[in-house]
């Protein structure tokens, strides 16, 4: 592919989509214009035009890997720069592409290249299909046929002589090098576009951009453990649920290990300690608190962050109480607390056969999975 040049432009100062130039802004961890470059690698010889201002930052980023070039006043003298620039003796085809549509797919860049096969000039596009309005203060004024409209995306392909002599004859402020082709008389073909080629420009295109890469979403999974030991009494606070029991749990709150081993899921996948770090047990303020204070302030530091749970699983390991006849209002009384659907958690039980501490009946001990999402 080395007879093919590609020319990225991001010579812009584009800021509507809000803080810096586009091209910089980080898109899942890459700049967007490192994305762009990365989008054709293997396609050919890549230049890049930037504003005279980045090229430091360009240098930084780019070393070795592209050509740098700097831009000019408008997107025509950027192109222009750059086509300049180009060996006639090396290159016979160019894709001149947007430096702020990354999510260029290489099915696309090859539809573009495939049609310079039979034609002189290629761009993708997409039909128009929704109805389209004019309007004026708001209010519809008409409508506007759309037959025959496409919305124009890059890469734009060309045959080199033919794009360079289309430019040296325009007379400049065409808004992209199509334009410059046909007023040079050029065929241009049109290839099939992609919904997904956007170019950002807005702020929504950023999260458009994450949520299509899949790498704007937080997933992250809590684990937590909890025991506590039998003492004299008539019942066990278990999952908010006051279970009748020839003994009770031993603690310095109500002692409901279910719902301690939940609440620690919840600080676990937040990274953020155990209930031991939010409510200190030497804190007498803390002696024989609901538990479901704990477990709202999990749920509600995860909720401040924007995390939301999407499933949480519990499992209380003891001989007795039975759990069964009261797992689902357990788990009922857990999504209350959480602020989730029902059928996001669970609660089962287990006896771990007479085995140990649980099997001895000296305690109850819970374990807790959590999962939390943040899209
Ligand atoms: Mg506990």
């Amino acid at each position: 592919m080395t007879d093919t040049a590609i020319i990225i432009v991001a010579a812009g100062r584009g800021t509507r989509a809000g803080g810096e130039p586009k091209q910089w802004r980080m898109l899942g961890g890459q700049s967007v214009l490192g994305r762009t470059v990365a989008a054709f690698q293997g396609a050919g010889r890549v230049i890049v035009v930037l504003h005279p201002d980045d090229m430091v930052r360009g240098i930084t980023e780019f070393a070795g890997k592209v050509t740098l070039i700097a831009g000019g006043e408008t997107r025509s003298q950027s192109v222009r720069n750059a086509l300049e620039s180009i060996d006639p003796n090396e290159i016979s085809r160019v894709l001149i592409h947007d430096g702020a549509r990354p999510l260029v797919s290489p099915a696309l860049i090859t539809r573009v290249r495939a049609a310079l096969e039979t034609a002189p000039a290629a761009a993708p596009a997409i039909g128009v299909t929704d109805a389209l309005w004019t309007g004026a203060d708001a209010k519809v004024t008409g409508l506007q046929p759309r037959d025959g409209l496409f919305r124009a995306q890059t890469p734009q392909g060309f045959h080199f002589p033919a794009i360079l002599d289309a430019h040296r004859a325009h007379p400049g402020g065409a808004a992209d090098d199509v334009e410059v082709a046909l007023a040079a008389g050029l065929d241009v073909a049109i290839v099939e576009g992609e919904d997904d080629n956007i170019k950002l420009t807005w702020p929504g295109d950023f999260a458009r951009a994450e949520r299509m890469l899949g790498t704007g979403m937080d997933i992250r999974t809590g684990n937590g453990y909890d025991v506590h030991a039998f003492t004299d009494g008539d019942h066990v606070m278990l999952c908010g649920v006051r279970v009748p029991h020839s003994k009770a749990l031993l603690g310095h709150s109500d002692a409901d290990v279910g719902m301690h081993a939940l609440t620690d899921a919840i600080y676990g996948a937040l990274a953020e300690g155990d209930i031991g770090r939010h409510f200190p047990p030497s804190d007498p303020k803390w002696k024989g608190a609901a538990s479901h204070i704990f477990l709202t302030h999990a749920a509600g530091l995860a909720r401040d962050r924007g995390y939301t749970i999407s499933n949480a699983d519990v499992t209380l390991v003891c001989e007795r109480p039975k759990i069964g006849p009261h797992a689902i209002e357990m788990a009922a009384e857990l999504a209350r607390i959480t602020g989730v659907e029902p059928d996001r958690i669970s609660v089962k039980a287990t006896t771990s056969e007479r085995l140990g501490f649980t099997g001895r009946e000296e305690g109850i001990a819970a374990i807790a999975t959590i999962t939390l999402v943040k899209p």
